[in-house]
């Protein structure tokens, strides 16, 4: 049977053959990402930033994590031009494995915050292995439904380069500049394993601990020296036949922390349960968040822990400055492979390899 349209009736609606197809690919595209490429000068970057502007914010964190050399100096500027409208958000540290549902919980706790206290939130990450996988682990827009598309938050993805130091640095460079364009508030994201968790305890002001029950989770928490960093431990999945179990491990996480010694902040970390998935507990976790940050204000603990921080990260900067300068040294380069295969081979002892790198690197520097 002849099909319908190409009866007479249909004359109009019969397929015209010899229609040039567009290409798949816009051709003026290499025209417009030229466009977009093109670099504004620091003070522009920074005017644009203090005024809100979330595109132009984007592109600067997107020099600071870049590795050409310009962009890192252009980036520097930036940065500086923004210090001085830096400084006044609550920083809040969110740490937990895999699998203990950061993602689903800063999706809750940031909707919670955006929708009941006000403000701006950023939220940032760290993890140092997302070269390997690409970025996918921490700070994935996709991961964070509502947020993602709240016009009140910022959600960057980690940065991927390199070493922990490395990316710690972006991140907290990434902070500076939010605070600039007015984010009242900053998550930053963690993977709780290695030690990311150190570097981000070092540029927040309340470290968050996400737990879970049953896991044996407890004690590993105690084992690797992460509870003594945390200014709150909750429980995340109270919900369901969990929550008992959820309760029994906040018990035993309040007794393990009576036996550490108090805090420098002075305030005990509390214990939460709650559910990030059904929206249970929010408003407390938040609250318990708050408070600390109410009472570290009152008692000097805040600025205290901000002049370290910033003492910490200048330390930190000339180790690397160091380390990279060194270990990019050309001579040091040539050197280091076979020295390291001398020290395998037991030719040579360590100490005696590291004097001969650096007197090298020393002497190379006196030359120049
Ligand atoms: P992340 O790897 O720490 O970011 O964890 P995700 O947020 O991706 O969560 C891991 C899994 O736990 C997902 O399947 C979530 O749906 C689930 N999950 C997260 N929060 C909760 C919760 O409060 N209750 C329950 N039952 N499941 C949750």
């Amino acid at each position: 049977m002849e099909h319908p349209e190409n009866s007479e009736e249909y004359k109009g609606l019969t397929v015209n053959s010899g229609v040039v197809q567009p290409a798949i690919v816009n051709p003026y595209l290499s025209r417009f990402r030229k466009k977009r490429a093109q670099l504004l000068s620091a003070g522009e970057y920074a005017e644009r930033i203090i005024k809100g502007d979330v595109s132009i914010l984007s592109q600067a964190v997107t020099l600071v994590e870049s590795v050409l050399p310009e962009h890192q100096a252009l980036a520097q500027e930036v940065i500086e031009k923004c210090l001085p409208y830096s400084g006044n958000s609550v920083r809040i540290g969110i740490s937990g494995v895999p699998g203990a549902g950061k993602s689903t919980s800063i999706d809750a706790f940031g909707v919670h915050l955006l929708e009941n206290y006000g403000g701006k939130l950023a939220v940032l990450a760290i993890d140092p292995s997302s070269e390997k996988t690409k970025g996918s682990i921490l700070g994935d827009k996709t991961r964070m439904e509502k947020l993602s598309v709240h016009p009140k938050s910022f959600i960057r993805p980690s940065p991927t380069a390199g070493s922990l130091g490395g990316v710690a640095r972006k991140t907290r460079e990434t902070i500076i500049l939010c605070e600039a364009a007015g984010y009242d508030n900053i998550f930053v994201e963690t993977v709780g394993v290695g030690q990311s968790e150190t570097a981000c305890h070092s540029m927040v002001d309340f470290f968050l601990l996400i737990q879970l029950a049953g896991t044996g989770d407890e004690l590993q928490g105690i084992k690797r020296g992460i509870m003594e960093i945390a200014d709150g431990i909750v429980i995340n999945k109270a919900d369901g036949s969990n929550i008992d179990k959820a309760q029994l491990a906040a018990t035993h996480f309040r007794n393990a922390l009576h036996l550490f010694p108090k805090p420098d902040s002075g305030v005990l970390p509390k214990v939460l349960c709650y559910s990030g998935f059904y929206e249970i507990g929010i408003d407390e976790v938040l609250k318990m968040i708050f408070d600390y940050i109410d009472e570290v204000k009152k008692n000097g603990y805040f600025q205290y822990r901000r002049n370290e921080q910033s003492k910490y990260w200048m330390y930190e900067s000339i180790n690397e400055h160091l380390r990279n300068d060194f270990y990019y040294n050309p001579t040091v380069k040539n050197m280091l492979g076979s020295l390291s295969e001398q020290v395998l081979d037991g030719h040579v002892t360590s100490f005696v390899a590291a004097k001969r790198l650096l007197d090298a690197y020393y002497e190379q520097i006196r030359r120049n």
